[in-house]
């Protein structure tokens, strides 16, 4: 089946088969990943590989740290205020979804969090304009969602900011673009959408904004600890990290970042370009916010729509059912989405529409 589900998502062929392969006896071992201890050489080997190729892949600068995190996503959404908003204890946050409503909610219960801007008004169908002269003066960072996977809105510019700390929430769509990461304080993403099963969350994290967390920051909850002892203070996610060290593989062998990129245009493309073209389908996101992962669509019809969800699935294309918030249709279409699988798509919506009109 063609699998276009939020999160966690289909991941890439190659890699399933590889891990297959691998399963029950890595390089020689005699053992899984899954039964190597985290202290091993052989499993240093393989979190340092992970580490090292996701560094090449996305170009990350020497000043940041790569942290691979338990927690998910949402645990960032309290580490990244007791962390980093320990200076003046203000930030400013965009609201843009569920997610940066989480992440603020998070926040506010450690520091000062404003809301600078909301685009709550019109169901987050678009980004709101922000910029500089919106940040309150002297606060420690600004936090945005730079990919929303439920309402399909995405930073196809970065705001200018200034000199501000930016911290943003990349789960989906990290590994699909190039990204400057100089221009970031913190990045974070969970990995079960563009990067591997759940279980594990990255952080890239310039070395100046660790080690002035908040007294009474717990100390898995500190980067500092994490950074201190690369990422194995604990035992880490290492299966988890395994199967993102083999997508990171997979991305280089692609071609790296930049290819799939160009893949991830097409892929949209193809489905933006019907959405506009339909009588019966229209897409839900202001076209110069579109997301390259996820695309919300719907019909005029809740009928049409739960018909649309349940024909789809039959013809195996699963998981299309869009967000309660939303209604309608989501596809997601990371990474590992073929460009065979968005075209299939196309068509069937095509003969839906034909049919049902
Ligand atoms: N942020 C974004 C943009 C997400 O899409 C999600 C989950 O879908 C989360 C945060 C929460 O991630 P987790 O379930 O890893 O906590």
């Amino acid at each position: 089946v063609y699998n276009f589900s939020a999160g966690p998502s289909m991941l890439p062929l190659d890699v399933l088969k590889k891990a297959q392969e691998e399963m029950l006896d890595m390089g020689g071992s005699g053992q899984s990943v899954m039964e190597m201890s985290h202290r091993s050489g052989e499993y240093q080997a393989i979190i340092d590989k992970a580490e090292a190729t996701f560094r090449e892949i996305m170009n990350i600068p020497d000043n940041y740290k790569v942290l691979f995190l338990q927690g998910g996503a949402s645990t960032q959404f309290a580490m990244v205020p007791m962390n980093l908003g320990n200076k003046s204890k203000v930030a400013d946050y965009v609201t843009t979804g569920q997610w940066a409503k989480k992440a603020l909610a998070e926040a506010k219960r450690y520091i000062t969090a404003n809301e600078i801007a909301s685009s709550a008004d019109k169901t987050f169908s678009y980004l709101p304009d922000v910029d500089k002269s919106m940040l309150t003066p002297g606060a420690d960072y600004v936090h945005i969602t730079y990919n929303n996977t439920i309402y399909g809105t995405h930073y196809n510019t970065l705001p200018d900011f200034g000199d501000a700390t930016i911290v943003t929430d990349m789960s989906s769509c990290i590994l699909s673009e190039e990204v400057d990461f100089n221009k970031f304080g913190l990045v974070y993403a969970g990995a079960q959408k563009n990067m591997g099963p759940a279980g594990v969350t990255v952080v890239v994290v310039r070395d100046d904004l660790i080690g002035n967390a908040m007294d009474i920051t717990p100390t898995m909850l500190n980067y500092e600890t994490h950074a201190k002892n690369g990422s194995m203070f604990n035992t880490p996610p290492t299966y988890a990290i395994y199967i993102c060290g083999l997508v990171y593989e997979w991305i280089k062998d692609m071609g790296g970042v930049k290819v799939m990129h160009e893949k991830n245009v097409e892929k949209a493309k193809i489905l933006y370009d019907f959405l506009d073209n339909s009588k019966m389908f229209r897409g839900t996101v202001v076209p110069k916010d579109r997301s390259l992962m996820n695309v919300p669509f719907v019909t005029d019809s809740d009928e049409l729509n739960a018909k649309f969800v349940s024909e789809s699935k039959a013809q195996g294309f699963v998981n299309l059912k869009g967000h309660r918030t939303v209604g309608g249709m989501r596809a997601s279409i990371y990474n590992a989405m073929p460009i065979e699988g968005v075209k299939a798509l196309v068509d069937f919506m095509t003969k839906f529409e034909k049919e049902n009109s």
